[in-house]
Order: C-alpha cells, then structure tokens, then sequence
C-alpha cells in the first residue's frame, strides 16, 4: 500500500498539474464536453452524431456529445462482439453554481446587477465576496443559421459583496441569506456606465422585448465582443457565474489541490485520462469488452432530463454497440458488464470528526474510496467491491470503505440510477475532498495519480478479473 502513496512525489504533481489544466479549462459544463473533445480527438477517437448510422469496428474508438454538456467515449476492444460485456466509468460535468436568469438586468441603489438562479446545492456562502465572471453557451443567429457558441468571460466582472458585520452582528453565529435577494452580483454603477455611453443601462427587463434588452448593455456588450456578434445575433443563452481565481496546488509541501468543481472534474479527468491510457500498449487488441466512460449533465439536480443519467442515451448507445444484424445482445451483455460511478467522497474533516462513523473515516492520500449504502443511496454490492480490491491490488492502488453514519444524511450518485435503469452492476467510488459544494474546493495532488492508476487498470483487467467470478 506504501507503494503508490509514496511513488515519486514528480509524477503525483506531474498528474496534479495535468489535471488542473483540465478543471480551469472546464468553466461550465460546455466547456468540460469541449476539454474532453479535444483531447479525445488528439487520442485518435472518432466522433459520432446520434442523428446518423454507426459503422462501429473492433479496435477503434469513438465519442458522442448529447446537448454539448454529456459525453460518452468508447475504445471497442479488438475481440468485442455484440453480447459480450461493457467495462464503464460514470462521472458527471456538472457542479453547483449561479446561473444568469433569461431576464437578467436589474438595478438597485444606482448598481447595475444581474439576476442569477441557483442551480444546485451549492455552499451560497461561499459564493460572497469573490471575484465572479460568466462562462457558458450562447445561441446565435448567423444569417439563416442558429449557432451554438461557447463564451468565457477571462476577467472579473461580477461580485456579489457580504453586509458588513457592523451591520449584522450576529454574522458569525447564524449567516442565513435570502437565495433570491441577497445573492445578486454587481455588474457596475450606473453613473460609469452613463459615462461610458453604454445606452440604456438602468431599470430592470420588464418590459424587455429583445434579447439584447433582456440583459444590460454592458454584458450584452462584453458576450457579443468575446462572439464577434452584433447584439441582436443573440438569441438564447446559458450562463455559468464561475470563479476567476484558478486552481493551484497548496499546502506547505503542495500536496494538495485548492480548485472549483473538484466534484465532479476529478472524476470526469481521471475517466478520461485512464481510458485514453489504457488505449496505449496494445492490450485493446485482446479485450472481449467495450470500454466507456459516461459523463453526465444535471447530476447536482436530479439527473432527470434528456443529458443526464436518468436519460435514455447510455441505454441507447450499448443496444446500439450490442446489435449485429442478427440480433440485440444487450439482455445478455448486461450481466457482463460493469460500472464505476465515480463521484467525490468526503474526507474526514480534522475540525468535525464527530461527523464521520470512526471506523469509515477516509483520509487524503489513502486511496480512493468505495461508497456504501444498503439504503441504495449508493449501489456497491460486496460483488463489485471484490471485483474492484482485485483489480487495485494488482497495481498497488490504496482503497479505503465510507458508510455515513446511521443519524447523519447521505449524499447520492448517478451509481444507483444507472444499475437500476441498466441492470448492469455497480460500484460507488470516489476521491477523497473537503470543502464539497463550495465555490473553492480541496483534496490532496496524490488522488489524481491513484484514481487515473485505477481506472486504466480497471479498463485493463475488468474482463480478467470477471472470468474468476461463479456468483452466477
Ligand atoms: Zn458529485
């Protein structure tokens, strides 16, 4: 176990690095589908449209998108036929946030504001006095055309400031603000933008007709620069606020990583990465099974919509991969298959540990942890958890177990949604983090490593380790 805790401290930041170029690149769900596209295709993977006939070959492997904001992989092993088994990661793209409502310009006390939705359960809190910009995609109209775009503002513009605790004493004991009221950010004043001739900047969108009415000026302005759009191109959008300060390595040895979205990019990154990885070498040649990562939107709200988890698309796309012109194989690759859900796990909190079971209290640099839960708030099964210790043992990966306490609620994860709409069997994993749902988030630089080790693995071994298995 000391083995990969203590590979050389290089090749830990090397993949702590890698991967904080991936979670600043993934500012909204869209622009995580587009850092997986890019890499994907730099992999040699083809992309497919769900709209169009599929000429799927052993040894190849492709991508698909749905909404531009879920992505599913797949490298088909050389000896795959349809029927045989699916070796899968789950991992979703999305993470709690503010987003920027269709009608969005307001003004209050001579500030011009922006009025946001809270998607998710985030810490709102946390969203109090940092420096904000908006990341997203934007509909707009080309001539004839709609075209889909992605926008990302790279400069603070937006901030939403706390009340002084002169004005609320009790700030430190109870801070409880109103979600519709208190969190809308400051785009400017009134005045300056008076002066700086930006039209009719103050009121609200009452009466807005058009697009470029709805919003003010100034951040029609801003989105139509990034676009090289005239204001009345814009058609429709979907805005992310998001952090401007990147994710940086810390701790007096930097051996963690301070970043936004840990849950879920970590996951979404070391899918990706150990997928592409297990690729190279040659042992796809051998495999008898496809290898798939899923990565879903709407996750933090329910995963019920046509992207998420709950949606028809990874169904689809293994009856696709399962059909010969003889038959659908699906019933029977099923059975065969397996998936990780990978999703964030809680660390134990130095200054709450009275919150974690003592004896399921997953620590920083010990392993990626196995999630379990009889109530099926998460879907391991002892049979998945064997499978997955033979697989980690096999290449020195640490793991450790996490059940939350019989009086503390539980998180969930796409793990019971996809074995039970599936059928296929399941295993909850995740890295271990602190801080989950704020806007700033910390684990430690040595789970990049393990996790991407563990997954590769995982596409590697899968079919090996499932032949040792007579449960069935
Ligand atoms: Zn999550």
């Amino acid at each position: 176990m000391q083995a990969l805790i203590m590979t050389s401290k290089e090749a830990v930041q090397k993949a702590a690095k890698e991967f904080l170029t991936f979670v600043n690149a993934g500012v909204s769900p869209y622009h995580v589908v587009e850092e997986c596209k890019r890499r994907l295709l730099a992999a040699g993977f083809v992309e497919l449209k769900e709209s169009e006939k599929w000429d799927i070959r052993p040894a190849n492997k492709y991508f698909l998108t749905r909404n531009y904001s879920s992505l599913i992989a797949f490298a088909v092993g050389s000896c795959f036929q349809p029927g045989n088994g699916f070796s899968m990661i789950g991992a979703h793209t999305d993470s709690p946030c503010l987003r920027v409502k269709p009608r969005s310009k307001k003004t209050s006390q001579g500030c011009l504001q922006v009025g946001v939705e809270c998607y998710g359960g985030g810490i709102w809190n946390t969203w109090f006095d940092r420096d904000l910009t908006v990341a997203g995609r934007v509909m707009v109209k080309v001539g004839e055309r709609l075209v889909h775009r992605l926008v990302h503002v790279g400069r603070p513009i937006l901030r939403v400031p706390h009340l002084a605790i002169h004005l609320q004493r009790d700030i430190n004991d109870s801070f409880c603000p109103n979600k519709e009221t208190h969190l809308v950010p400051i785009l400017a004043t009134a005045i300056q933008a008076e002066l700086e001739k930006d039209g009719a900047s103050s009121g609200n969108a009452v009466d807005a007709k058009t697009t470029a009415e709805k919003h003010h000026p100034a951040l029609v302005k801003l989105l139509c620069e990034q676009l090289g759009v005239e204001p009345d191109a814009l058609i429709d959008f979907e805005l992310c606020l998001t952090d401007t300060q990147p994710g940086v390595l810390g701790g007096v040895y930097e051996e963690f990583i301070y970043a936004p979205r840990l849950d879920n990019l970590h996951s979404c990154y070391c899918a990706l990465q150990g997928l592409i990885e297990s690729c190279v070498g040659g042992t796809l040649a051998s495999d008898t099974n496809v290898r798939m990562i899923s990565l879903y939107d709407d996750e933090e709200v329910g995963s019920e919509s046509a992207q998420g988890a709950k949606s028809n698309l990874t169904e689809m796309v293994l009856t696709r991969l399962s059909s010969s012109s003889s038959c659908s194989s699906f019933q029977q690759a099923a059975p065969l298959s397996f998936m990780l859900s990978a999703d964030m796990a809680h660390a134990v909190h130095p200054n709450y540990q009275e919150k974690h079971d003592e004896n399921h209290r997953p620590s920083f640099h010990k392993g990626p942890v196995i999630k379990f839960n009889s109530n099926q708030r998460y879907a391991t099964t002892a049979v998945t958890a064997t499978m997955l210790r033979e697989i980690a043992s096999r290449v020195d990966v640490p793991l450790q177990d996490v059940m939350v306490r019989n009086d503390s609620p539980c998180g969930t994860t796409i793990g019971p949604i996809l074995s039970a709409r599936l059928g296929v069997p399941v295993l909850d994993i995740g890295a271990p983090q602190l801080s989950m749902h704020s806007i700033r988030e910390m684990t430690c630089t040595s789970g990049v490593l393990q996790s991407t080790t563990l997954f590769k693995a995982f596409f590697q071994l899968y079919p090996t380790v499932r032949a040792m298995l007579t449960v069935d």
